[in-house]
């Protein structure tokens, strides 16, 4: 029987079964069942919906005897909703307002330098709230940020960021990190950098490159600003999450300095390194010799392909030769766990997205060649992210779990990568989801956007 996506009559009961479900192993808590798995790692299943949570998984009928309401799915794919490990919501949908004049590296770090002096809690709590309605919509439901972190704006952005997060625990569960260049902890900006993390639930991060300047070689004192950042850590107990090698540059090698500094301080399994671009350029020895570190100090990775093949390799005038993401097979080769996330979110670091991890998806498959096959693709934007971030009930399909959900008009992994998928559907505690993506005109009034002519006069 053909049922057609537009048909499919949700359900609002108490309890339902959702039946007829394809769901990847590697997004199930229980993958024991997995015995009649199809080769892209897809399981037919029936999944019972009761009071907002998932009570019972089986393996997929025609019919059930039993009273419950039926949704029948016709075979399409269910997926938890997804996470976002590395985000930045304090820059994001500042473009019109303060765009890179060439879309480098060094143009997006002064551009959003002068951008910050805008950041005022009006300000912050309409852009942040924008994203996050995007996010929400879209099938987003934990999200880590990173908040830039500097003298002249650390105290107004902080109280911002925990008011949102009140305000979308349930919907959007936020975590935050501190952002700055780590030579600046080493200051007793330092120590307040580090309350400010602990009142507020944080983690304390923080970019290896020099406070002016871009990613590169080691700074000398490397090791000192390493121990300073993980004194602090270790006074307030908290995890890290850093910035670290966003470059070509093969002479960037800071991430091995960081897997010693851990080891050392004793913090195995709590340091999280976005980005380390330059891996992928280093000899393979080096390579080795780095995943090796990485591996012993159980440091977890997050990759942003979008932004990094839209950052990397870029000079005026010249095609890009590299795609600018760092060694993922390899590490995940090693067991070296790694996340996909999405970066910046229409800022002078990234010009578009619209905080959409299915398109991060999508764009990550196709950018790492994290396909033929796909079975394991979409770990990188669920189960493993929410192992990385302990973000608790997010990212795995399992007895007990809150039926947080995407329904794709989809039956393979292979139809997934193919579309958009605009039309998902977004299940809320059982429910269908009402929320739709925000209007651009909520953010900016057209006679009130930044850089037109209306927005001038
Ligand atoms: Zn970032």
């Amino acid at each position: 029987m053909k049922i057609h996506f537009a048909d499919i009559a949700w359900s609002d009961a108490p309890r339902f079964w959702l039946a007829n479900a394809r769901i990847p192993v590697c997004l199930l808590a229980n993958p024991a069942m997995s015995a009649d798995v199809d080769p892209e790692g897809v399981l037919r299943v029936d999944v019972l919906v009761e009071d907002g949570k998932i009570a019972r998984i089986v393996p997929a009928l025609d019919a059930r005897d039993d009273a419950i309401a039926r949704v029948d799915l016709g075979g399409r794919q269910v997926w938890p909703t997804l996470i976002d490990v590395h985000t930045h919501l304090d820059k994001g949908h500042s473009i019109e307002r303060n765009p890179n004049i060439d879309g480098t590296f060094n143009n997006a770090r002064l551009a959003a330098a002068a951008d910050r002096q805008n950041w005022k809690a009006p300000d912050l709590r309409r852009r942040m709230g924008f994203g996050l309605r995007c996010a929400h919509a879209h099938g987003v439901s934990a999200i880590r940020t990173h908040i830039d972190t500097y003298h002249d704006n650390a105290e107004r952005s902080w109280p911002v960021l925990r008011e949102m997060r009140e305000e979308w625990a349930g919907r959007v569960d936020l975590q935050a990190v501190s952002l700055c260049p780590i030579e600046l902890l080493m200051e007793s900006f330092g120590d307040r950098v580090a309350a400010i993390v602990k009142e507020s639930g944080g983690l304390l991060g923080g970019v290896t490159r020099p406070a002016i300047g871009t990613h590169g070689a080691p700074q000398a004192n490397i090791d000192e600003q390493l121990d300073r950042l993980f004194a602090l850590a270790i006074r307030h107990d908290l995890d890290i999450d850093l910035h670290v090698d966003e470059t070509d540059d093969p002479a960037a090698a800071t991430l091995p300095i960081i897997a010693h500094s851990a080891l050392r301080h004793g913090y195995k399994g709590r340091v999280v390194c976005g980005h380390c671009c330059s891996l992928a350029v280093q000899s393979e020895s080096e390579i080795d010799r780095t995943l090796d570190l990485l591996a012993e100090a159980d440091i977890s990775i997050v990759t942003l392909p979008t932004v990094n093949m839209y950052l990397q390799d870029r000079r005026s005038g010249r095609t890009p030769r590299w795609r600018g993401v760092t060694v993922v097979h390899e590490m995940i080769k090693r067991g070296i766990p790694v996340a996909a996330a999405g970066d910046n979110c229409r800022d002078s670091f990234y010009a578009y997205g619209d905080h959409d991890m299915v398109d991060t998806f999508r764009q990550a498959v196709r950018i790492l060649h994290f396909d033929h096959p796909l079975s394991e693709a979409p770990s990188l934007v669920a189960s493993v992210p929410s192992r990385i971030a302990k973000f608790e009930g997010h990212g795995l399909i399992g007895e007990g779990a809150p039926a947080r959900l995407i329904v794709f008009n989809a039956r393979s992994l292979n139809e997934i990568v193919s579309r958009p998928q605009a039309d998902r559907v977004v299940l809320e505690g059982g429910r269908r989801l009402a929320a739709k993506l925000p209007d651009y005109s909520e953010l900016w009034a057209d006679d009130d956007l930044p850089g037109t002519t209306a927005a001038a006069e």
